[in-house]
C-alpha cells in the first residue's frame, strides 16, 4: 500500500478506462513497479515532475507518494475523473494538463508550476509518439535545459537505440547521436509485457537521461540533419550518403577531419558535431531548416 486510494484495476473499471491502442495505452496496476520507476527519479522530496500520460495515474500516485509536486499532461479526456481524485487525495500537489504532450513546451509547464527543487521528466511513454518526444526535448534550447534528469520507459529496442555507441552497430544511429551528444544515457532495468494492461507484444526499458551541463557546442538542427543522412545509408561510405544533405561532401569530410570512405557506424558522437559544424559553414542559413 503506498496510499489510501483504490486498487487501479477498480478506478479503471469504475470510469470505463477500456485501453485504446491509438493512443498508446498499456496500463500498469503494480504500485510496487510504478514506485520502483519512481524511486528511480529521486529523491522527489521538493521535486516538480512533469509525467506524460498518467492514464489512470499508477506512476502518478507512486511519484506524489515519494514527495513529488507532479505537473502531468493527459490527451485522453476520460482519464480527467481518475486524475482529479488523486488530486484531491494529494492537495495542491498535482495539476493535470489536458493536451497533447507534443504541443506542450514542457520546460515552460515545469517553470510555471515548479518550486524551488529539482525539475524532472518521469514517464511511461504512449510508444507511439515516445521517440518523438524525446527528440524535441534533446533538441530543445537553451541547453541544459530546466530538468535535471530523465527516467522514462520505452520499447526495449528503443531503449537500446537510445544509449547506443559506434560497439552495437545496428543500434547506433541519430537518436544515440542526439542522446549522446547531450546527455549521458543508461538502461536502469527492464519490464516485462506482462506487468501492463493490456501486455505490449515486446519487453520495456526503463531509461535514465542526465543532461551533459556542457556539451561540445553544436546546432541540434545540423546534427540531425547530418545524423539522419549519415544513417540514412548506413552501408555506404560518407562521401555517398552525405551528399543527400545537398551539400559538398567531401568538403565536409575533409573540414571535420574525416576519412571519405568511413562508414555512419564508425563515426563517435564528437565526429558528428565536427559534420555538423562543417554543415553548418557551408550552408550558414540552411544548416538548422528540417
Ligand atoms: N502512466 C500510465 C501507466 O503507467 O499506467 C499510462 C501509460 S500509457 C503507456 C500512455 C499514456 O499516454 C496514456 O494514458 C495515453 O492516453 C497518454 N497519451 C497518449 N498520447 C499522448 C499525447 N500525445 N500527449 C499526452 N498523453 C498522451
Amino acid at each position: 500500500m503506498i496510499d489510501d486510494l483504490p486498487p487501479l484495476r477498480d478506478v479503471v473499471t469504475r470510469h470505463g478506462l477500456d485501453a485504446k491502442k491509438t493512443l498508446g495505452q498499456n496500463f500498469l496496476y503494480d504500485l510496487n513497479l510504478t514506485s520502483r520507476i519512481a524511486r528511480a527519479a529521486g529523491p522527489l522530496e521538493n521535486a516538480t515532475v512533469v509525467e506524460i500520460g498518467p492514464g489512470p495515474g499508477g506512476l502518478t500516485r507512486a511519484l506524489l507518494a515519494q514527495g513529488a509536486r507532479v505537473v502531468a499532461i493527459e490527451r485522453d479526456q476520460r482519464c480527467q475523473p481518475a486524475l482529479a481524485e488523486i488530486a484531491a487525495h494529494y492537495p495542491g500537489r498535482l495539476t493535470v494538463v489536458e493536451g497533447d504532450a507534443l504541443e506542450i513546451d514542457v520546460a515552460e509547464l515545469a517553470r510555471m508550476h515548479g518550486t524551488q527543487g529539482p525539475a524532472r521528466i518521469c514517464a511511461n511513454l504512449p510508444y507511439n509518439v515516445a521517440t518523438a518526444l524525446l527528440t524535441r526535448w534533446i533538441e530543445a534550447e537553451p541547453w541544459p535545459s530546466v530538468f535535471d534528469r530523465y527516467v522514462l520507459m520505452f520499447q526495449k529496442e528503443v531503449a537500446l537505440r537510445i544509449v547506443a555507441t559506434p560497439a552495437q552497430r545496428s543500434d547506433y544511429g541519430r537518436l544515440a547521436v542526439l542522446c549522446g551528444w547531450r546527455t549521458k544515457a543508461r538502461i536502469l532495468f527492464d519490464v516485462s509485457p506482462s506487468a501492463f494492461t493490456p501486455p505490449p507484444k515486446v519487453t520495456s526499458s526503463i531509461v535514465e537521461l542526465v543532461p551533459n551541463p556542457a556539451p561540445l557546442p553544436c546546432d541540434p538542427g545540423a546534427l540531425s540533419r547530418v545524423a539522419q543522412a549519415a544513417f540514412g545509408q548506413r552501408r555506404k561510405m560518407l562521401r555517398q550518403s552525405l551528399r543527400s544533405l545537398g551539400v559538398d561532401a567531401g568538403e565536409m569530410l575533409a573540414h571535420a577531419g574525416i576519412a571519405e570512405t568511413k562508414r555512419a557506424e564508425e563515426i563517435e558522437v564528437a565526429g558528428f558535431v565536427a559534420l555538423a559544424d562543417a554543415f553548418a559553414a557551408q550552408r550558414p542559413t540552411k544548416a538548422s531548416a528540417r
